[in-house]
């Protein structure tokens, strides 16, 4: 069986594409900004022109088995179309991804929502090593993740499975999130959140991202370390409350802010063993190990099991 495959991380700012081999080994990557604001047709123009890229630099006696692709928004994993997308990729709602690929492509192409290629990516081939399940949080820009069962991911009934950031929190009662409800992780935990929570304690609104917060916090300003572990507390708080939910063999902690640093860490592990079950205190919490690669090795691993799936 031929186990190269490409896989595809489509997100609202930048398109990777990867060649990836037997266990996970990425053999060859491009990239490209997605070309968001000119609509569906040019973001998958932009991708079947990365892929036949790849595969012009790979030659001729390279094979492979199909092409996946770990989409932003939520996709119907039956038909491969986006059931919704937010404003990052204007008019995405409705695009039936799959089918218009595997036509370009002329191979067999599987989609599914970025976050769960990413969290596949982990479980098979990255932090996951072996576990049979895996509880992926990834916190960066949003707060989200997966649990990936015996090398699938759990996508629940619309697609929707894995928004860990759209659970109540008790350290954001009363905080706006972008989803339009209140009080959510999401509200306190991500990026942008903790920016926020920055600028209100400090009364500076000249900090950029979260990433500015964090060195702040390094370099000694109380308001951002407080904000960081503000952030670390309530990810751990609910990562805590999930493992007593779902009993995971391995929890994979990944997204921009687990490069955050020690204490951000320190905080998500007080609060994680705080909210523990006492039989579930000993269930591993690990930093993801792929990087940015994640998603892309994920993308590829769902060709073979779409295949292994599909009736002989
Ligand atoms: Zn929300």
């Amino acid at each position: 069986m031929n186990t190269t495959a490409i896989g595809v991380d489509l997100g609202g700012t930048k398109t990777a594409v990867g060649l990836v081999g037997a266990g996970g080994l990425v053999l060859g990557r491009v990239s490209a900004p997605t070309p968001a604001a000119q609509g569906p047709g040019a973001v998958l123009d932009t991708v079947v022109d990365l892929v036949r890229s790849l595969l012009d630099r790979a030659g001729a006696n390279i094979v492979v088995s199909g092409c996946g692709v770990g989409s932003a928004g939520v996709i119907d994993a039956a038909s491969g179309v986006v059931a919704s997308a937010t404003d990052s990729l204007p008019g995405w709602t409705g695009t039936p991804v799959r089918d218009v690929l595997t036509a370009r492509l002329g191979m067999p192409v599987a989609v599914v929502n970025d976050v769960h290629a990413h969290a596949l990516g982990e479980a098979l081939h990255g932090a996951g090593a072996d576990a049979p399940t895996v509880l992926m949080v990834a916190a960066g820009t949003g707060v989200g993740g997966a649990l990936v069962v015996d090398g699938r991911v759990h996508s629940g009934r619309r697609g929707v499975s894995g928004h860990f950031g759209h659970v109540s929190s008790i350290e954001a009662v009363g905080r706006p999130c972008t989803c339009g409800g209140a009080g959510h992780l999401e509200a306190i935990a991500s990026g942008p959140a903790m920016c926020a929570v920055y600028r209100e304690r400090s009364g500076d609104d000249g900090v950029a991202d979260g990433r500015e917060v964090v060195r702040r916090a390094a370099a000694g300003d109380e308001h951002a370390a407080a904000s960081v572990a503000l952030a670390g507390r309530a990810l751990g708080r609910t990562i805590g409350g999930l493992v007593n939910a779902l009993d995971p063999d391995l929890v994979i902690v990944g997204g921009g802010l687990a490069s955050a640093g020690e204490p951000w860490w320190a905080a998500l592990r007080e609060a994680a063993d705080g909210e523990r079950l006492p039989l579930l205190a000993d269930t591993p919490i690990v930093a993801a190990a792929l990087g940015a690669d994640a998603a892309i090795v994920g993308a590829a691993a769902l060709v073979s099991i779409t295949a292994s799936e599909e009736p002989a």
